[in-house]
């Protein structure tokens, strides 16, 4: 079909077959493809809000054995900068949140094998009972997966058992690009196959819990297998309903095995836009700042995006692998209103909370990014001694000790 056809067909609300979309994708000008996507947005936005949440993003642990090509993030088990977070570390982190007018952390880490679901339980539980209101979106699914294989607990049931400990939402990471073929060229076939990274947020939106979903672009996959993602997670969302909005960022390359180059800002705005067209089903998308930075991340309001994100404290993933850009409260309400757009303050479910916390009461800025711990803090959190250890490096260590 030719574009033209194809324009009108999304304008008139049609549905894009994948064959569609990668038409549009590969072939219509970059400011048409804009054009259809902010359309599409003010359909299911009339007013002029863009939205964004105060959260911190907390990794607990970098020991991971997954072992991605394309993450700069993990440590191998028994590395000597290899942490995993105290619980104390955890409630710091919390009220320094709440401090900035937060009520959720994003809370993921590595694949680490001394960590049983007694871990995640008790953490969930400690916080719970410090901290009542405050969420926990937290453990993406390949991490749910890991967890149900290391502790030998149906995926069903690891989720009962963490929502009755405080699990409140899951975020939507590990995606990567859910197509097998790619997820083995980037070693992460095994952490979760596309079928495995689906079924757990089927079994996530039965359980109730609303989580987001992702795409990694820009390795090794081609841009059918792109569509193929969307398409995937257009047919959960059709099934389930329970995705509450997509984040697509592009790889980023430092530091990593895979290496390469980052894809372009331009690939960013398409890639966003045909999103924006493709998952019809999903209300929400987010503009991925933290990666392409406040400019591009400002622009992606006229390329389908609703909603900037989230404030950054706290970044330690995409920051290992070379991109370190940090918005406070005040920075991303600059950029949304320069933009022409009212900001609004939301939780994990999109609810509106309120305008910009800073206007309310003075809250610290925050001109860069927080780490997950101070470095050279080489110590062992107390509580990990009350977890048999299951690697060789652990047992080693505490026979050291
Ligand atoms: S992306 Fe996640 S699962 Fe993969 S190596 Fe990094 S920390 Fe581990």
């Amino acid at each position: 079909m030719a574009i033209e056809a194809l324009a009108g067909k999304v304008r008139a609300g049609g549905r894009l077959s994948a064959d569609e979309a990668l038409e549009l994708y590969l072939a219509a000008p970059t400011h048409v493809l804009g054009r259809l996507a902010h359309d599409v947005r003010g359909r299911k936005h009339p007013d002029r809000s863009v939205t964004y949440i105060i959260d911190r993003n907390v990794n607990y642990t970098n020991v991971c054995v997954a072992r991605c090509s394309f993450c700069a993030f993990y440590r191998p088990v028994g590395a000597k900068d290899g942490y995993v977070l105290g619980f104390d570390d955890v409630f710091r982190k919390i009220e320094e949140t709440i401090e900035l007018g937060g009520g959720q952390l994003l809370l993921q880490g590595g694949h680490n094998p001394d960590l049983p679901i007694e871990w995640y339980e008790d953490l969930f539980r400690a916080v719970k009972a410090r901290y009542p209101a405050f969420k926990l979106h937290a453990l993406s699914s390949p991490e749910v997966l890991h967890i149900s294989r290391l502790s030998q607990v149906s995926v069903p049931e690891v989720i009962r058992r963490l929502v009755e400990a405080g699990l409140d939402s899951i975020p939507g990471g590990g995606a990567e690009i859910l197509v097998d073929r790619v997820r083995k060229l980037l070693h992460c076939y095994s952490k979760a196959s596309s079928d495995e990274w689906l079924d757990v947020m089927r079994h996530a939106h039965r359980a109730g819990l609303r989580t987001t979903a992702t795409m990694m672009y820009g390795s090794v996959e081609i841009a059918a297998e792109r569509i193929e993602h969307m398409m995937r997670l257009r047919d959960l969302q059709d099934e389930t309903g329970g995705f509450t909005a997509f984040i697509a960022w592009s790889y980023q390359p430092d530091h990593t095995e895979l290496r390469g180059v980052e894809a372009t800002g331009i690939e960013y705005l398409r890639t966003l836009a045909i999103a924006r067209l493709v998952l019809d089903n999903i209300d929400n998308l987010q503009a991925s700042w933290v990666t392409q930075g406040g400019k591009v991340g400002q622009l992606s309001l006229s390329y389908g995006a609703n909603d900037m994100g989230s404030v950054m404290i706290e970044e330690n993933v995409v920051r290992a692998a070379g991109a370190a850009y940090c918005m406070d409260e005040v920075e991303i309400v600059r950029n949304i209103e320069d933009a022409g757009y009212l900001p609004r303050r939301r939780n994990m479910h999109y609810e509106i909370l309120g305008g910009p916390v800073f206007r309310e009461r003075d809250i610290p800025r925050l001109l860069e990014l927080a780490t997950a711990r101070a470095d050279g803090d080489t110590s062992i959190p107390v509580e990990l001694i009350k977890y048999p250890p299951r690697s060789r490096a652990e047992r080693d260590r505490r026979h050291a000790s």
